[in-house]
């Protein structure tokens, strides 16, 4: 069963408080079905969100939008990037870790490692 409409919207608000924040604009911002990501980030400027992602707590909410959001600035996991995640989600490092997806999805993840093929 898919999640209540509001909250795809509460986290599609979400990005759009992070991206003022962060002074980046996404152009497309999608929220589907994904299983072996938490997110992803296009070079053309589309940021796409694991639709499950609703069900996890807010401030791991906050690390994936923050992190693929970052991505718009910084391509890949240079220091800068980890610069600027720490200056924005002091924390971050506590969610950089596997998380375990739900039930039937295989195995443990990490939104980083799996967010960029390279
Ligand atoms: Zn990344």
């Amino acid at each position: 069963m898919p999640p209540p409409l509001h909250r795809r919207e509460a986290l599609c608000q979400k990005v759009g408080q992070w991206s003022r924040r962060l002074k980046v604009q996404p152009r497309i911002i999608r929220v589907q079905r994904m299983t072996r990501k938490w997110g992803s980030c296009s070079t053309a400027g589309i940021i796409t969100l694991a639709l499950d992602l609703v069900d996890q707590d807010a401030c791991f909410q906050d690390f994936v939008i923050a992190h693929e959001l970052l991505h718009m600035r910084t391509p890949n996991h240079v220091k800068l990037f980890k610069a600027l995640m720490s200056l924005h989600v002091p924390d971050w490092r506590r969610h950089d870790v596997n998380r375990l997806r739900p039930k039937g999805r295989a195995q443990l993840i990490s939104p980083v490692r799996l967010t960029h093929s390279g």
